[in-house]
């Protein structure tokens, strides 16, 4: 048998006895023992207490626990440790070049419970404010965290465009006179996507697939009927699918799906047509106006095609403005002059809203009164500065436990307009969090509801809402939602989109940058807006300043 598995938990624990501070004198003798575990030219499963109690460099104590691990599969003093920490801390002390003495410090001094918390505390750049990190540190937790995620073969759509269109445009190079285009999720921009798609329309299949294999293009190549597929180096499945070019058009439909969507459109198809000179040729036959590949997802936009009803979608020149965004203020890294001239000047902007986070987001260094009076007058200052441009006062509001916002209302009625986000006490059931969100959703000073679950994408799964409860009240409160237009977040969800602009509730592409490159995420949020069917006229942040500026005044009364 092998000592592989008994080391690991004897490593386990000396890590936990380190992250819960034993004694050092224990910890060390337990991490000595995996050491010699590890190295022992025999089996220890084989031998007796007493055996393993004469065995050099293990000692009597040593001896009895992983006797006691061989027979019961663990130790007491594991169990206890486990029990006594949260499971994704656990989760963290398997990442990578981060140690026990850091992940006791990303626990206990941040906050931070899981994986996908420390993933986003990264991004957002709080990692260098902890003792004993710096900006490498948190750079190399990163790639690390990238490498974990990408390594139960899901990705999030922003961690693989780049390696996307390189693979598309290294396709078009080898196959000059083929027909060449996404298909699956990728081409319906879903936020996650677990097998890259491509279908290749050429004259000779056998030819195609011998250009792959010599191309390097692909790892792991192999055919399958018509089917290359391989992994591209992150590991990111790619299956490209070939045919002949007169059924190009068809296949990409077929492979772009999603299933349910391109059974209902060739449900509606009365005659059998193989060879399509285009898309949009099987949508005529089916009675409908062109489908985008992004709304393709089920019947949802099929009635509205039959219409002739399908929404104008978004776009990123679209937007006049940024709400949502963190500055040196609390924790983001520009100053909010960096921001704005940024805003201004590379982005064509007309405005930027600040929302630095508000007093009870210690970790994130909120804003007591005194400096969110302080920011504003550096704001007041800005405006007159900054031609042709405005920076709105905002705030990202913490909902405190009871679902009231993070000042008393003399201060709340200073700023322009307010976020309310949930930050704190993220184990709620359904009831609790939709009651707790209500409140603050139904206080007269909430502009915008932001990240509305709290999810990060593949790594957190965000708190339980009533969808439908929460956007019924912003309906009724005039409370727009955002669409956090972080890659990780893109919440709201898409598949609440259309509710919500049914009951008349308009949504906003915030990117909650906490960096100038941060304001590009709203490429993402656009993304997945269109996904969700918004159209501009229905966007907070695609008003022109002169507009948004009546709609915050007339919300404050
Ligand atoms: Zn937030
Ligand atoms: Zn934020």
């Amino acid at each position: 048998m092998e000592n592989k598995p008994i080391a690991r938990r004897l490593r386990l624990l000396s890590q936990l006895m380190e992250l819960h501070e034993v004694n050092p004198f224990k910890i060390k003798s337990v991490a000595n023992a995996s050491f010699k575990v590890d190295k022992l030219p025999f089996a220890v499963a084989g031998k007796t207490l007493a055996e393993l109690e004469k065995v050099e460099g293990i000692g009597k104590s040593m001896a009895s626990k992983i006797h006691e691990l061989v027979e019961t599969g663990t130790m007491t003093d594991l169990e206890d440790l486990l029990a006594a920490t949260p499971e994704g801390v656990v989760d963290i002390m398997g990442i990578k070049g981060i140690g026990p003495k850091k992940v006791a410090i990303i626990w206990k001094d941040l906050g931070i419970e899981n994986t996908g918390e420390l993933y986003y505390a990264c991004n957002e750049n709080r990692l260098i404010e902890a003792k004993g990190f710096g900006l490498k540190t948190q750079e190399e937790i990163r790639k690390a965290i990238e490498f974990k995620m990408a390594s139960n073969g899901k990705f999030l759509y922003a961690q693989i465009t780049k390696e996307a269109n390189d693979l598309l445009n290294k396709i078009e190079t080898v196959f000059v006179d083929a027909l060449v285009e996404f298909a699956g999720e990728y081409r319906r921009l879903c936020e996650i996507i677990s097998k890259l798609v491509i279908v290749l329309g050429s004259r000779d299949q056998q030819m195609a697939f011998d250009s792959f294999t010599k191309s390097n293009i692909l790892q792991n190549i192999s055919l399958n009927k018509n089917h290359i597929t391989g992994e591209l180096a992150n590991g990111l499945l790619v299956d490209i699918v070939c045919v002949e070019k007169r059924y190009f058009y068809k296949e990409l439909f077929m492979q772009t799906g999603n299933e349910e969507h391109t059974t209902a459109v060739l449900g509606r198809t009365k005659d059998e047509f193989d060879q399509p000179t285009s898309e949009e040729l099987i949508y005529k036959k089916a009675g409908l106006e062109f489908i985008k590949p992004e709304l393709r997802e089920g019947d949802t936009f099929i009635a509205k095609a039959e219409s002739n009803n399908l929404p104008q979608l978004i776009s990123y020149k679209d937007l006049k403005g940024t709400l949502h965004n963190h500055s040196t203020w609390s924790d983001g890294v520009n100053t909010i002059e960096e921001m704005a001239l940024y805003c201004r000047d590379t982005l064509k902007l007309e405005y930027l809203g600040m929302c630095d986070h508000s007093k009870s987001a210690f970790y994130a260094k909120g804003l007591s009164i005194e400096r969110v009076l302080q920011q504003q007058e550096e704001i007041d200052h800005l405006n007159k500065k900054l031609s042709g441009f405005k920076i709105f006062k905002g705030i990202e509001s913490d909902i405190l436990n009871d679902g009231s916002l993070d000042y008393p209302d003399e201060i709340l009625k200073k700023f322009d307009f307010i976020v309310a986000s949930v930050h704190s006490n993220l184990k709620m059931d359904e009831e609790k969090a939709t009651t707790r969100i209500i409140k603050a959703v139904e206080n007269p000073y909430t502009t915008i509801l932001g990240h509305p679950t709290g999810r990060l994408l593949l790594s957190r799964k965000g708190y339980p809402i009533d969808y439908k409860k929460i956007i019924d009240a912003c309906a009724a409160n005039n409370v727009v939602i955002e669409i956090n237009a972080n890659p990780l977040r893109l919440d709201l969800d898409w598949r609440w989109h259309q509710y919500a602009l049914e009951k008349g509730v308009w949504l906003s592409v915030n990117p909650d940058a906490h960096r100038i490159e941060g304001f590009l995420d709203m490429r993402f949020g656009v993304l997945v807006a269109r996904k969700g069917g918004l159209s501009k006229d229905k966007c907070l942040n695609a008003l022109s300043l002169p507009a948004i500026m009546q709609v915050f005044e007339k919300k404050r009364g």
